[in-house]
Order: C-alpha cells, then structure tokens, then sequence
C-alpha cells in the first residue's frame, strides 16, 4: 500500500544520505594524503580559436585516482577539498605543475588553471603564483587564472583587490562557467575579465544558430565580450554542428571532446607540437626557396 511504499522510500533515502555523508568523510580523508602519495596528476584540455583552429591555450583539470576508491570526478573530490581545506594546498601543486608543463609548449600556447574561493580567502594567493612562475621559468602572461563567480561572492572588494594583483604580476583572468551564477553582469562591471567561459550547459542546448534561446544567450554574451574587449569561449563543445553554430554567432573559442578529451601532459605536448609543426610548413626553408 501507499502507506508501506512510503516508509520504504524513506528507509532507502535515510540509507542513501548516511551512505553518502560516509563516503564524503572517506573521500575527505583519503584527499589529505593524496598529493603525498602521488595520487593527484593533471590532464590537459586545449582550448581552440574558432577562426584559425589553432590551440591557444590548455586547461589544466585534476585527476585522482585512489588505490580503494579508484578514479573519483573532480566535480565529487573539489567540493570535498574546499570543505577540508585541502583545496589551498592541492591548489599549489595544481599552480606549480601546471607552469612546469606549459615550459615544455610552443610559446603561445597559455595554461588555464582553475582556482578555488578558499585559496582566495586562505594562504597567498599572489605569492603561491609568483612562485610558480619564478621557479617554472614560465612568464605570467602564458598563464590564465579560471574562477567562477561563487568567488566573487563573499569579501568582494578583498577578492578585487586580489585580482587585481593577480592581473599587475601579468597573469590573465577568466571567468569560468558563465551563466550559471547569480549576478554574472554586476561582476563584469566589477572587474575586466580577459576572458569569459560560456558554461557547457548553453552550449549543449544550442541546437542550431537561430530557433533556440541558448543561442540567444550565447548571441549576447559574445556582444558584451566584444564591448567589453573579452575573449569569449564556449565550454563542452562536442559536435561539428555546435562549431558550426557558434562560429557563425562570431564565438572566438572552443573547447571539448570535439576537439580533445583532457590528456596527459606528454600527449598534449606531442599534439601541440605537431600542430606547431603543420603550421610552420609554409616557411619551412625548402619551401621559402621556391
Ligand atoms: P571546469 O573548469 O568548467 O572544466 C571543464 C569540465 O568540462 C571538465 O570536467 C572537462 O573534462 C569537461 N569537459 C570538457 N569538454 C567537455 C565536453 O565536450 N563535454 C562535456 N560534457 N564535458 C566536457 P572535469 O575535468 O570533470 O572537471 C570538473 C570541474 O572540476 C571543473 O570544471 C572545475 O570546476 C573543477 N576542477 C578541475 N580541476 C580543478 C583544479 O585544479 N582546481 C579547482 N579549484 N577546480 C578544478
Ligand atoms: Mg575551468
Ligand atoms: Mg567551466
Ligand atoms: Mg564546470
């Protein structure tokens, strides 16, 4: 009966969450030790220019693979850091491996990294990246700083005030997930991004150029970051059909699986160099003599 089903379901959720508050737990522990033991490395995404196909950057994206848990999805583990606070540190090692791997790149290729609220409001910010550029070798300009609007929220005139130091050291800011935030346009206002991720989700629904409202939004973001002098960039593109789209609403980059999946430091390298490699063909001197 109604009644019977009822208690059941409740049994099963109360199982579910004490399931789910364990394994949290479990995570957050295992997460302490896991820089200690090898068990974070970073997989790299490149981010492409619509108009010449040429990579222009690379996001880096944390991967953790635990002997017991196995492979656990940065959008589980973060959340978790952030809560234990081993967001700041983990963050570091993000920051300092991510400058040593874009030195083994083509020179115009920046890295994306993704920063954390926390690491705003605990540690030094602005030291933990002066240090990963002097000890990489790796100028401030090639690196880009990803934070999504949950970071502008809390001491907002303190976290300007950090950005802007962020942006005097020559690093670049975007700002990631765009859309899926509160008071996306009042912070646009706030501070001058360099450039603005288009949230995967409007990309996914953007079906074709016109008829569909994610279009619509994405038309419109891309009119602000011409104002405003931003680069705009489409998150999750999966399909030709979606390149086509928003190659044809003047979108000036892309990034997803149509592309590339995120990959080891090593595979990027190779890509990137082979693409440096094609491009380079033209002035290549056996050519230059004819
Ligand atoms: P994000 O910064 O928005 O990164 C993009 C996410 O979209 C990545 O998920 C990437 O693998 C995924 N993605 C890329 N192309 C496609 C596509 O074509 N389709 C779909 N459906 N997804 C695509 P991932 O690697 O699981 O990371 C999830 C989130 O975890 C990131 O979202 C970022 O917010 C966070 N994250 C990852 N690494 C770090 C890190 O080093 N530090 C911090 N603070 N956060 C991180
Ligand atoms: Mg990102
Ligand atoms: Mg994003
Ligand atoms: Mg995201």
């Amino acid at each position: 009966d109604a009644k019977g089903s009822g208690r059941g379901a409740v049994k099963f959720f109360v199982e579910d969450m004490a399931l789910a508050v364990r394994r949290r737990r479990q995570l957050g522990a295992a997460l302490r030790d896991a820089l200690g033991h090898g068990q974070l490395t970073l997989a790299y995404q490149p981010i492409v220019d619509i108009r010449t196909r040429r990579v222009t950057a690379v996001e880096a994206l944390l991967r953790w693979r635990h002997p017991k848990f196995g492979a656990v999805s940065p959008s589980e583990f973060i959340p978790i850091a952030e809560e234990t606070g081993s967001i700041v540190e983990i963050g570091a090692f993000v920051l300092n491996r991510a400058c040593r791997d874009a030195t083994n790149w083509p020179a115009h290729v920046r890295v994306a990294v993704n920063l954390s609220a926390l690491q705003f409001e605990r540690g030094d910010l602005e030291a933990t990246v002066r240090r990963a550029l002097a000890e990489s070798g790796l100028p401030a300009e090639r690196l880009e700083l990803e934070i999504t609007e949950t970071i502008l929220i809390g001491n907002h005139a303190e976290v300007m005030a950090k950005l802007n130091r962020l942006t005097a050291l020559g690093a670049q800011i975007a700002l990631d997930d765009f859309g899926t935030g509160y008071s996306s346009l009042s912070y646009l206002n706030d501070f001058t991004f360099n450039k603005v991720k288009v949230d995967q989700s409007f990309v996914r629904d953007m079906k074709t150029v016109g008829g569909s409202k994610a279009a619509s939004i994405i038309r419109a973001v891309n009119a602000i970051g011409a104002d405003l002098n931003m680069t705009v960039v489409a998150e999750g593109v999966e399909s030709a059909e979606q390149l086509q789209a928003l190659s044809a609403l003047g979108v000036d980059g892309a990034q997803g699986y149509y592309f590339s999946a995120p990959a080891p430091a090593e595979e990027i390298g190779v890509l990137l160099l082979k693409e440096l490699a094609e491009t380079r063909t033209p002035l290549a001197p056996e050519r230059q003599r004819t």
